[in-house]
């Protein structure tokens, strides 16, 4: 089944009390597993192995902020041919956690803008932060992937990947969508006016 959400699988756990309570920077490193292709923009991404996210917390316990770095390597088809494009994934993004205000009247406006904020119960627990890790998994993803700056694409008369095969098609015909347009002239042209029906001798559609 490809995925298109959050694997269940998927966990990266903070500790936030030990951050607020040492001051210290944590430094985490989170291996997700990404056994299944990931469809999202119309497209399927096959990874090679895990994605790798690194974590950067520090804070107190009115703030987190929560550095994570994306790293990893998948396959998708190439937007003019349809062989695979590899790509390098990766990414970096930082997230302010909050506590949900306990009066939500006069609390004050977050830092930073509001998609960057996570708000949770309480900052001094444990923070699962892979939901954050497969939304900038997603925001990453490229919505058009080259095999190589240069592809020729596909031959648009007889299909062929141009990268690989030459095809003889290419000189001096017309563009094959003109090929529909002649047919539907050709169409008007057998049409006889008086007869009425089309060429099946159907009256109506
Ligand atoms: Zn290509
Ligand atoms: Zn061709």
């Amino acid at each position: 089944m490809p995925l298109t959400e959050k694997p269940g699988n998927w966990s990266c756990i903070v500790d936030g009390k030990a951050v607020v309570d040492s001051g210290a920077i944590l430094d985490l490193s989170c291996e997700m597993p990404l056994g299944d292709v990931v469809r999202y923009w119309g497209q399927d991404y096959t990874f090679r192995g895990p994605l790798s996210v690194r974590v950067l917390v520090s804070g107190d316990r009115t703030c987190l902020s929560v550095n994570l770095s994306l790293k990893g390597t998948a396959e998708v088809p190439c937007a003019r041919c349809l062989e695979p494009a590899l790509l390098d994934i990766s990414g970096d993004f930082l997230y302010f956690y909050r506590p949900l205000p306990e009066c939500s009247e006069g609390a004050e406006p977050a830092e930073g803008s509001e998609e960057d904020v996570v708000l949770v119960d309480s900052l001094e627990t444990e923070l699962d932060v892979s939901c954050q890790a497969w939304e900038l998994l997603i925001l990453t993803l490229p919505e058009k992937s080259l095999c190589s700056e240069n592809c020729l694409g596909l031959c648009p008369w007889c299909g062929v990947n141009m990268n690989k095969v030459k095809c003889s098609c290419s000189s001096g015909q017309a563009d094959p969508r003109f090929d529909v347009l002649a047919g539907l002239m050709k169409r008007e042209r057998d049409h006889v006016p008086g007869k009425g029906g089309d060429s099946d001798g159907n009256s109506k559609k």
